[in-house]
Formats: structure tokens, sequence, C-alpha cells
């Protein structure tokens, strides 16, 4: 089978991983799925987002598949978790109810990162190999770590009053020590200038 969009893939993805909630004893959702970043942002490290159908105009649950990720069974495992959430309709998050259906399926780790186990990760195995590439190129995110610049702040060298500085004013250069009546000195990213 050759998919030519994300989507087509994602959508046959769904359908593959159907069966194992059935089997679980789980109905799954009729969902909208794509390739998108989570609300949360690329520095919030969330590689997946189920949105409940109380979010949705149409009443369907929205499923997101970070453009980080371009390993189809990671992408499957992705998917399958996000699925756990559709199921639940997000009522949950990670709690018990969510840890039920996730550990009948077979998924291991700290729910909030809950994937595959090892057996299950093999079923993965095959169904990815029956869909076919995964038509996406990996975005380079950056990771959370380097892309956490320090905030622009000033600091006065004399009494170490510090301030936060606003990214609209950073032009204005850093201002004057109330008490020391000096300019204080520029600390943390201010090339958002
Ligand atoms: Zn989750
Ligand atoms: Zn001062």
């Amino acid at each position: 089978m050759k998919h030519s969009t994300r989507e087509s893939w994602l959508e046959a993805g769904v359908k593959a991983l159907t069966p194992l909630f059935s089997k679980a004893g789980y109905a799954v959702p009729l969902c909208k799925v794509s390739c998108g970043f989570a609300s949360t942002g690329t520095r919030s490290g969330h590689i997946g987002q189920c949105w409940s159908t109380k979010a949705s105009a149409d009443g369907l649950n929205q499923v997101f598949v970070s453009p980080a990720l371009e390993d189809a069974v990671e992408v499957l495992d992705t998917l399958l978790h996000e699925l756990v959430h559709a199921v639940d309709n997000c009522e949950h998050k990670h709690g018990k109810e969510f840890k039920k259906i996730a550990t009948k399926l077979g998924m291991v780790g700290p729910m909030r990162s809950a994937g595959a186990g090892p057996a299950l990760k093999e079923v993965l195995k095959d169904i990815a190999a029956k869909l076919g590439a995964y038509p996406h190129a990996r975005l380079s995110v950056p990771k959370k770590a380097a892309a956490r610049a320090p905030r622009p702040r000033a600091k006065c060298v004399r009494c170490g009053f510090t301030v936060p500085m606003l990214r609209e004013f950073l032009h204005y250069g850093p201002p004057i020590c109330p008490k020391d009546r000096i300019e204080m000195e520029a600390l943390g990213d201010w090339d958002a200038i």
C-alpha cells in the first residue's frame, strides 16, 4: 500500500489500530487525525495531542502527531496513545481510567508518555510494514533545553536590583537602577530587539 499524504497514512493507521482496541473491549470513536504541533508548543516536548469532542465544532475528536516524528512505528505508538485519550474523550488525562485502557492494550511506562510494550511494539512494526512509508519529512524542532533562552532582564551591578524586561521595550536599552541611579546591566536574551 502506498500513501501520498500524511493524513491518508494516519487515517489508515487509525483503522489498523482499531482492532487492538476492539480486542481490549473498547471502541475507537471517529477521529480526525493529522500531522501537526500540539497547542502547548514545540518546547513542551509533546509529540501528540488529542482534543475532546467538546472542543470540536463537528463533535469529533481531533488528533495531532508532531512533525518532529518520522519513524512509522514511533508515529503509530504516538497515535495509539492519543487514541486512548480519544476513547476516554480526554476526560481523565493520564489518570486511572486512562491507565486501565492503556494497560489492557499492552502499553507501558509512565502514563504521561505511555507507549507500546515489547509485544505491542511488534504488532506496531507489522502494521507499519503494511502501511508503507509515512510520507513525511521530519522537522527539526529545537529541543526543550536548547530552546529555552534566558529571559531578558536587567541587573544593577552595584546593589543587585534585578528586573525582567518586556520585549517591546528592549530597544530602550537597560533601565536606570531606582536606588543607585546608574545604568543597569543587560542579562539574558536581548537578541529579540
Ligand atoms: Zn497523553
Ligand atoms: Zn542599584
